[in-house]
């Protein structure tokens, strides 16, 4: 049976009288058919990936694409005047992860199975993921967001571990979400769960107690820790993904009759991040359970496990208080213990080597980065930063366990299945080989010069652009002119990635604007993020943010030349509509800041022109791309640190020495925007940038409004501008994630 009669025969009735619904459950009827036709991938070793996110986005669309038959779907739908996106939205988005680290995990999980390598992902079953971000009165809201339907593509199985807390024990749940690959390949990702959750617990947005861990353990991925049981709560989760992996990985290497003293020949573990590091001393433990010495159990350990490292802000690098381990993980302490020990006798004094610091508390990094045989960045400049700053006495000690793996992401989702016009035109020109190789993708610059292919490739822009401004007008509410400028900056809200920066910008243009100055052409600036609910600061942006449009959509004046737009509730999506549709990458990270960047390729890859700083991954852009085709500006990371170093960066020296910075911040309180907004807020927000200003607003402000106006100019030369997003497209094959993973299992996993 052809899928037309598949359908046809799932829906009882005719496509044609078919509701949008119908068509999406019967779509997904046949799609896990399809699956569970297809073998798991084997092999000798087996790589397990933990994490506590995985932002995997939809599903039934990537199913499509990696099963390889979403452009006869597409196309049997339109035939019945039917619109497989519109289909695609019956689908709730699983909510598992909070940004780049877990749309990374989701990406590398694409490629480890389209590579065919025998490798499974292990996480948690989160019921309300982070949150749902709402708008109201001008600012965030946080709600729990609902995922779990029926339909879902993650199924319940009947494998269950006990999982012990202290003196009692609990027995998870592991639900499976199957990940075909493209054409070959089939992984799992085992999200492991209590039966006793309780949702009706979540009262008045996302707040609940916190003690009931029975009730609560898998509600929210990161829950609130700004109190001692929010700590031990996170701590409660994090050992329960790894006790479930441990156990996991124990029974399944015993089942294939795998000795477990050469279980570094047979399994290696990916440590996402320090969330999952507990589970090097739980896997001690099981060993010195099947009757391992604990030096030998720590060797094997170590051979087993692999490190990354996604951030040098302090915030994120995990140190948890002895005390508050001994409650969750008691059987857990002399294993620590004695690791640190190990470790502190090796290393002689250097107290910043210990894993267990003077005031008792355990770092987990440290932890990884002693029983970890590979310790990764994850770009070339975040690794370089690794090694010689942030975590220079453990390169001194152990410097051949360092390495760089730059982050990469799937073209499947990214463009195949976001962009079907352009991956189609791409397949005129240079056919297929591109989708298993994707540096052939280089093959399109032959065109570089060819006046109807750069005409095709802007067309192509545009009529994603008139999809994301009909898209956002159907679910944002919001207006937006497809002939004006796209310039889009959609990520978590975070000062470090300096969103306060582009909302000086607009202050800045407003300003210029009603002084009767006019940009190059019109623009609508484009930005999405949720802020982490704690995060006071963050969430004053997005109100900043929201006043902005409120007062120049509005002003019939100003949003002739400029709109602005905050999407709500950002997520993989929402990307999906929006990325391909921006002409100007913003990514304007305080420089040193940003580790590597994910959104930066998803953007190039769609032919949008990087706007940003010399941090993480666009580096590596500039050197791919050459510098006439990008657009960079800002301190550098050596400036940057060294500031840091000196405690040189004063933001009111900036403000007072410059006429038109302090205009700028100035007007966060002007009448216009405070008739609008909250006071409080809004000062609050303005004394920040004025007096601490800790990720450097202020240092790279002019250099950026200067450079915009540069990159408008270049926008209206049309030969000149899509030449560059022809060359951006060509040169982004380097940032598939397949690459990424070939360089894991090339250097660390060896499957
Ligand atoms: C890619 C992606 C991110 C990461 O974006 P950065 O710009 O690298 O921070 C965050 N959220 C979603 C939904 C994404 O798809």
């Amino acid at each position: 049976m052809n899928i037309e009669e598949k359908l046809t025969v799932k829906l009882g009735k005719p496509i044609a009288s078919a509701s949008d619904e119908e068509i999406y459950i019967a779509l997904n009827s046949i799609v896990k058919e399809q699956i569970a036709a297809r073998e798991l991938t084997g092999g000798n070793k087996k790589l397990y990936y933990i994490s506590a996110e995985f932002l995997t986005g939809r599903q039934l669309g990537r199913n499509l694409v990696n099963l390889q038959i979403f452009h006869e779907v597409l196309a049997l739908l339109r035939k019945y005047g039917k619109d497989l996106k519109d289909v695609e939205e019956y689908e709730p988005e699983p909510s598992l992860g909070n940004g780049g680290l877990g749309r990374l995990a989701a990406c590398f999980m694409d490629s480890i199975a389209s590579l065919n390598l025998n490798g499974d992902g292990v996480g948690l079953r989160y019921h309300f993921g982070l949150f749902k971000q709402e708008f109201r009165n001008h600012c965030q809201y946080e709600v729990p967001d609902r995922w779990i339907s029926e339909n879902s593509f993650v199924t319940k199985t009947d494998v269950s571990f006990p999982v012990q807390f202290g003196n009692r024990t609990v027995h998870s749940r592991m639900y499976d979400l199957d990940v075909i690959g493209f054409e070959k390949g089939h992984s799992k990702l085992h999200l492991f769960d209590l039966d006793t959750i309780d949702e009706s617990i979540v009262k008045d947005g996302i707040n609940f107690d916190k003690k009931d861990i029975d009730k609560n353990l898998t509600l929210f991925l990161y829950p609130d820790d700004s109190d001692k049981d929010g700590q031990l709560l996170r701590i409660y989760q994090q050992y329960f993904m790894v006790s479930n992996a441990a156990q996991l990985i124990i029974k399944e290497q015993k089942d294939l009759g795998h000795d477990l003293h050469h279980l570094a020949d047979h399994v290696a573990v990916q440590i996402n991040d320090t969330h999952p590091s507990l589970i090097i001393p739980e896997l001690i433990r099981l060993l010195i359970q099947e009757g391992f010495s604990f030096r030998e159990a720590a060797d094997i350990v170590t051979g087993v496990c692999g490190y990354t490292n996604h951030t040098i802000l302090a915030e994120a690098l995990e140190k948890w208080p002895m005390s508050y381990l001994n409650e969750v993980v008691p059987h857990l302490m002399p294993i620590i213990g004695g690791l640190d020990y190990a470790a502190v006798c090796a290393h002689h004094d250097n107290h910043e080597l210990n894993i267990i610091d003077r005031e008792g508390k355990v770092h987990m990094a440290r932890m990884d980065m002693h029983y970890s045989h590979s310790i990764n960045g994850v770009a070339a400049l975040h690794t370089s930063i690794l090694q010689h700053q942030e975590l220079r006495p453990f390169y001194e000690i152990k410097p051949e366990r360092f390495n760089n793996k730059t982050n990469g992401i799937t073209f499947r989702r990214w463009l195949m299945h976001s962009n079907p016009e352009l991956t189609k035109y791409i397949i005129d020109m240079i056919g297929t080989n591109w989708m298993n190789n994707p540096s052939e993708l280089e093959r399109i610059m032959y065109f570089h010069n060819d006046e109807n292919t750069l005409n095709d490739i802007a067309e192509i822009k545009h009529t994603k652009k008139q999809q994301a401004a009909h898209y956002l007008k159907e679910k944002e509410g919001v207006i937006v002119d497809p002939d004006s400028i796209f310039s889009i900056q959609v990520k978590r809200m975070h000062e470090y990635k300096r969103q306060q920066m582009n909302a000086l910008y607009i202050i800045f243009e407003y300003l210029r604007i009603k002084s009767g100055i006019y940009p190059a052409a019109p623009v609508t600036i484009i930005f999405g993020g949720k802020a982490a609910p704690a995060y006071t600061m963050a969430k004053n942006v997005i109100h900043l943010i929201l006043c902005l449009q409120e007062l120049i959509n509005n002003d019939p004046e100003v949003s002739k030349y400029l709109r602005v737009v905050m999407l709500q509730n950002y997520n993989v999506s929402k990307a999906e509509v929006i990325i391909p549709a921006a002409d100007i990458s913003e990514q304007i990270s305080l420089a040193s800041k940003e580790a590597s960047g994910t959104g930066n390729m998803k953007f190039m890859l769609n032919g949008a022109v990087t706007l940003g700083t010399n941090d993480g991954a666009n580096v590596e852009i500039r050197d791919l791309v050459g510098w006439e085709n990008i657009y960079t500006f800002g301190r550098s990371s050596d400036d940057v640190i060294n500031l840091y170093n000196t405690n040189g960066y004063h933001a009111i020296d900036y403000y007072n020495r410059s006429e038109s910075i302090r205009r700028c911040v100035d007007f966060i309180t002007s009448p216009e925007l405070l008739r609008i907004g909250n006071e409080e807020m809004l000062k609050s927000l303005q004394d920040n940038l004025k007096h601490k200003d800790w990720f450097m607003t202020l240092l790279d402000l002019e250099d950026y409004c200067n450079v915009k106006e540069t990159v408008y100019f270049d926008y209206l030369n049309r030969p000149k501008w899509t030449r560059m997003m022809l060359v951006n497209i060509a040169r982004s094959g380097f940032f598939s994630s397949d690459r990424t993973i070939r360089e894991y299992n090339r250097d660390i996993w060896h499957l």
